[in-house]
C-alpha cells in the first residue's frame, strides 16, 4: 500500500503513452486478443502497445500456458493480424512474461528470436535445487533473499527489458524486515545499473488488493533514481487504461520517479 497514493477525480484525463504488460486469452485466466488491446490503446491515444502474455518456463510442466515451442501456433499470429488492422496507429511489440531459471539459455534463446521483447515475471523461483513461489512462500527473510537473489540473476542474463512486479515476494508478509529491504535495495542498485526499468504494477490495486506495489520499492527507486515503468498488468482490453492504471502513472511522475515511456 502506498502511502500518497490516491485515484484523482478527472483520472480519465491522466494521458498515457505506452503499456508493455498486458495479458491475452491463451494464458486461460484473462481475455481478449492482440487486436482488442490495440485498439483500446488506439481508442485511448496510446503510441506503443506491448503484449506480454504468460509464457510457460523451462522446468514448469503443465499446459495451460503457451511455450517456445507451441508459441508460433497461436501466439505471435495473432500479431501479424493486429499489425495488418492497427500497425499505422500504434507501434505493436511482441513480448512475454516468464520466469528465468539459470541454465536454460537454449530455451529462452527460442523466444528472444521471436519476440521483441521479454517481461521478468518471477512468480516461481530456484533457490537450493528447488522451486518455490513468490505468492506463498515469501515467510522470512531467507526466502526473500533467495527470491531477490534470482531477480538479479535475471537481470545479469541480459534477457529481460523490464521486471514485472519486483515486490511480489511481499506478498504474503504483513511486516518487511529491514534485511528484506537490504535485499531488495541490491536488486534495485543492479537493475539501476543496468539501466533495466523496475515495474510499479497497477494490477497489485487493482485485483490483489494494495499489496503490490510497496512504498519500500518506491522509495528504493526514488533514492537510487531507478528506472521505472508503470504497468497495466490488464487481463483484460477494459483495465488498460483504467482508474488504477492512470492514476499510478500520475503519482509516479508527481513524486519525481524516473519514468520511462519507451523501454525497447
Ligand atoms: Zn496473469
Ligand atoms: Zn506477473
Amino acid at each position: 500500500m502506498l502511502k500518497d497514493f490516491f485515484i484523482p477525480e478527472d483520472w480519465e484525463n491522466i494521458q498515457l503513452v505506452s503499456n508493455y504488460h498486458t495479458h491475452n486469452y491463451l494464458c486461460g485466466h484473462a481475455g481478449g486478443t492482440v487486436s482488442d488491446y490495440a485498439e483500446e490503446a488506439v481508442e485511448n491515444g496510446m503510441r506503443i502497445i506491448g503484449i506480454s502474455d504468460h509464457c510457460l518456463p523451462p522446468l514448469e510442466t503443465h499446459d495451460a500456458y503457451f511455450s517456445a515451442y507451441n508459441i508460433d501456433k497461436h501466439y505471435l499470429p495473432q500479431f501479424d493480424e493486429a499489425k495488418q488492422l492497427y500497425g499505422d496507429k500504434i507501434k505493436i511489440l511482441r513480448g512475454v512474461e516468464i520466469e528465468y531459471f539459470g541454465g536454460h539459455s537454449d530455451y529462452y534463446k527460442l523466444l528472444t528470436d521471436r519476440l521483441d521483447y521479454m517481461v521478468l515475471g518471477q512468480h516461481l523461483f530456484m533457490w537450493d535445487g528447488q522451486m518455490y513461489n513468490s505468492f506463498i512462500d515469501g515467510t522470512d527473510d531467507r526466502s526473500v533473499a533467495a527470491y531477490f537473489d534470482s531477480v538479479c540473476e535475471a537481470i545479469d542474463s541480459g534477457l529481460y527489458a523490464m521486471i514485472a512486479h519486483p515486490d511480489l515476494i511481499f506478498y504474503r508478509l504483513n511486516k518487511i524486515s529491514p534485511y528484506m529491504v537490504g535485499a531488495m535495495e541490491q536488486m534495485v542498485k543492479l537493475a539501476t545499473e543496468r539501466k533495466i526499468p523496475l515495474e510499479l504494477n497497477a494490477n497489485g490495486m487493482r485485483y490483489h488488493r494494495n499489496k503490490y506495489p510497496t512504498q519500500q520499492l518506491v522509495d528504493l527507486c526514488q533514492k537510487h533514481n531507478a528506472r521505472v515503468v508503470v504497468s497495466s498488468d490488464a487481463h483484460s482490453p477494459d483495465s488498460l487504461c483504467d482508474k488504477y492504471m492512470r492514476a499510478l502513472y500520475a503519482y509516479a511522475k508527481s513524486i519525481g520517479l524516473n519514468v520511462v515511456d519507451e523501454i525497447i
